[in-house]
């Protein structure tokens, strides 16, 4: 158990909690409502990874149940072949202390690392011998995505096909660009890149490029007249964007620009993956703001526990997914936002259709999914469609991906893919099945 500490108050609403891990230093930070941080501060939090890897400016939305009690839960009763027999029960006493001992071993080999990258907190974690070097590399990935695609620095790649209108894109971006546009497809254009001409409306653009992110987020500014939006409207259609993903030529339709602000941590995360696939990993976890992908199982061979946080900050989690080779993806109208001088806050999830923050009356919405970045894709365009268009997506795709949604009216559906993973304290789970 791991007590929290302020470690900085933000604004009137909300604080930053720290939390430093014995053993391993690492820091967790929290980002949260005062009143969820004077609960968890009285409390000890049992669910650990609450916020895990968010914090100063990311949206804490998924969290890791990241408790792992040695030897508690080992995987010694599946060897239990022999049981019964003579000799039999000192062979399983035998086996199952070696496989216990097989489990503290892996549980040893734990590293981990909190950094701050793409506007958010990451945390990573490895089980592996050699868990430093693979968490530089991991590091390293991490930043390199980030610099192809930060639409706030004139050198990205994302950067310079904006100005020049063309180009010749790199790998990554054939990816990102190809997966945005099937995503593009699936969702009637919920899922549109080219959304940042209306980002910019807004002022969102300005806002990642601060360092005082919840500060600014506070501070009343004009909100963008109908006129202007609807200028910014006109130019997203990712239906006219010219795109080879063979030879990765693309073309942007005047004054069109493109913003993979909804699905590059997700990438990222897959991407991330991916490096500790091949240096051998099978047991890690990610949690790059909001987007949590684990790899293999816990290194006792359970199952990893997500738990999706409270957009009400009531609750330390309104329900878990139990997964393994699984993201579990997370959009909320909830975290960033920027506050207008009309008094109300306006969310950085834009209906493509109307240019305004998406209200379809869901609050949450959680994707699983064996892809990272179709998952972050599709957390943020099933918020835009809301609970009955989201459900009607999935009934299309039922094979590629799961969801929880919780609606404004705090009702919650959970699709049939994951009854069987899925718990929640908080709320009984209407299942969406299939047609
Ligand atoms: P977060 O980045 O907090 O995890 P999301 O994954 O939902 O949240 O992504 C929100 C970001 O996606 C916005 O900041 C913006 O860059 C981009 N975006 C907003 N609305 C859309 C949309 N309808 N389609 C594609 N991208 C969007
Ligand atoms: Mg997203």
């Amino acid at each position: 158990m791991k007590k929290w500490s302020i470690f900085r108050v933000n604004s009137v609403k909300k604080v930053i909690l720290v939390q430093h891990l014995p053993f391993t230093g690492v820091i967790k930070y929290m980002r949260c409502r005062k009143s969820f941080a004077a609960l968890a501060l009285a409390a000890v939090l049992t669910v650990t990874g609450c916020g895990t890897a968010n914090g100063t400016a990311g949206g804490v939305k998924t969290n890791t149940e990241s408790e792992s009690v040695p030897g508690t839960d080992s995987r010694g009763g599946e060897n239990t072949g022999t049981a019964g027999r003579d000799g039999g029960a000192a062979a399983e006493n035998e086996s199952e202390s070696s496989a216990k001992t097989a489990v503290k071993a892996r549980e040893k080999d734990i590293h981990e690392r909190t950094i701050f990258a793409m506007t958010t907190v990451m945390s990573l974690r490895v089980y592996h011998p050699d868990g430093e070097a693979i968490l530089d590399k991991a590091e390293e990935e991490i930043r390199r995505i980030e610099s192809l695609f930060s639409t706030g620095n004139p050198e990205s790649e994302i950067a310079k096909i904006n100005a020049d209108g063309e180009g010749k894109l790199g790998a990554d971006a054939v990816q990102l660009l190809d997966k945005s546009l099937s995503i593009y497809e699936m969702t009637n254009g919920a899922f549109d890149i080219t959304i940042y001409p209306v980002m910019r409306a807004w002022g969102f653009t300005e806002l990642y490029d601060d360092e005082n992110l919840i500060e600014k987020e506070n501070t009343p500014v004009d909100i963008p007249d109908a006129a202007a939006l609807a200028e910014a409207v006109s130019l997203v259609d990712s239906s006219a964007i010219e795109f080879d993903p063979q030879t990765g030529e693309v073309r942007l339709p005047e004054g069109s620009e493109i913003d993979f602000g909804g699905i590059a941590k997700g990438y990222a995360a897959q991407r991330v993956i991916g490096l500790f696939e091949e240096m051998g990993v099978s047991s890690a976890m990610l949690d790059l703001g909001g987007n949590v992908q684990v790899l293999g199982t816990k290194p006792n061979g359970k199952d990893w526990k997500v738990g999706i946080r409270d957009p009400a900050g009531e609750h330390t989690v309104i329900g878990v997914i139990a997964c393994r080779d699984r993201a579990v993806v997370t959009s909320g109208g909830y975290e960033r936002y920027i506050t207008g001088k009309d008094g109300k806050t306006y969310h950085h999830i834009i209906d493509p259709k109307t240019g305004y923050p998406a209200e379809n009356g869901l609050v949450s919405v959680s994707i699983v999914c064996d892809d990272g970045t179709l998952a972050d894709g599709l957390s943020t365009a099933l918020y835009v469609l809301g609970k009955d268009g989201a459900a009607e997506c999935w009934r299309e795709h039922p094979d590629l991906f799961d969801a929880v949604l919780l609606t404004k009216d705090g009702k919650m559906y959970i699709t049939e893919g994951i009854e069987d993973d899925f718990a929640s304290d908080v709320y009984d789970a209407e299942v969406i099945r299939r047609a």
